[in-house]
């Protein structure tokens, strides 16, 4: 099947690339491998979209980015894309061949996993990197989160609805979040801070009933009991399929131009899988704009 443009992801990123290809009526597909919010739906709130001075839910805010693309007659597919040719600029999924004059590649990224004994063993038995999903299997537990980023400020924060208590261990001695969420953090009475401290390992038999904790400071080593521990210490790109074909750093962000090109012509990238300095639901989307619109460029160069 031949398009303008195939887009690589749902996010906020690819649905704004896809509104932008959208209305420049380049004929475009996106493809989805998950659910059509990426990221952001493991997120309760989004509290820093301009426009909506009360905040937003994920959800409503991904419906609502969906619905503007729909309009345009944009297709968005739940379909995987299992194999690309970037100088080909060819698309294979389990069920199409695509063929598109620009590729958009918007698939984001995931969570970070903590690398601890027990980790693995307890996914879906306590371990969890998903307030939004989890949390009210958590309700008047006590439960563990891990991380020193927005990320977990905002997800303890949720968690805090529910649980009985919150404790959050962090590596260093102070949190990287933002100012505004820390204020938060410091208001909310159920969360409990181990600082300069480390979880070595998860435990328990059926499902999580506790943690190994290392204090950095004086290398001394506790148990503590929990029904929960949910990681959130930052984002790996989902580029695996891309790192022997476009240009990438060591951790595997595409590297772009300011037009979201990648070093292939015809291919750009945007969204969280893309190198940047601030990793934001607006930095996504404004990325998604930009590449639809270098896309319109080149293809409308290409057919002079
Ligand atoms: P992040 O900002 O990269 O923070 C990750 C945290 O995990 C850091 O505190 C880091 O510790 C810690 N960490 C990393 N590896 C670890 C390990 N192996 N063991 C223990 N701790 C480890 O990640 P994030 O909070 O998920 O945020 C990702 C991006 O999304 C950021 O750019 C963030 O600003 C953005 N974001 C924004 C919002 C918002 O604006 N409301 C909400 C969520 C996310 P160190 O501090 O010691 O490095």
């Amino acid at each position: 099947m031949e398009y303008d443009v195939i887009i690589i992801g749902a996010g906020p990123a690819g649905l704004t690339a896809g509104l932008y290809a959208g209305r420049y009526r380049l004929r475009t597909r996106i493809l989805e491998k998950l659910a059509v919010g990426g990221r952001i739906l493991l997120t309760d709130r989004i509290d820093n979209y301009p426009g909506f001075p009360d905040g937003i839910t994920s959800q409503e805010l991904s419906g609502r980015m969906r619905a503007q693309v729909e309009k345009l007659e944009v297709s968005i597919m739940t379909e995987e894309a299992l194999e690309v040719d970037c100088s080909r600029r060819s698309v294979r999924t389990d069920s199409a061949a695509y063929q598109a004059r620009a590729l958009i590649i918007a698939t984001g990224a995931y969570p970070r996993r903590l690398n601890v004994p027990g980790e693995d063993m307890f996914v879906g038995r306590g371990v969890s990197y998903c307030a939004t999903c989890d949390a009210p299997f958590f309700r008047d537990k006590e439960v563990v989160v891990v991380g020193g980023g927005n990320s977990v400020a905002e997800e303890a924060l949720y968690l805090a609805r529910y649980a009985r208590k919150v404790v959050l261990v962090h590596r260093r001695d102070e949190l990287r979040a933002s100012a505004i969420l820390q204020e938060e953090l410091g208001r909310e009475p159920k969360i409990e801070f181990l600082l300069s401290s480390v979880v070595t390992g998860i435990r328990g038999t059926q499902k999580v009933s506790a943690v190994g904790i290392k204090d950095l400071k004086s290398g001394q080593e506790s148990e503590r009991p929990c029904d929960g521990v949910f990681i959130f210490i930052g984002y790996e790109p989902d580029t695996q399929m891309f790192r022997n074909l476009l240009r990438t750093d060591e951790a595997g962000f595409i590297i772009t131009d300011r037009g979201m090109a990648t070093d292939k012509p015809g291919v750009f990238a945007c969204g969280d899988c893309c190198q940047k300095s601030l990793f934001q639901v607006i930095t996504a989307s404004a990325e998604g704009a930009i590449a639809a619109d270098s896309a319109f460029k080149f293809i409308s160069a290409a057919a002079r």
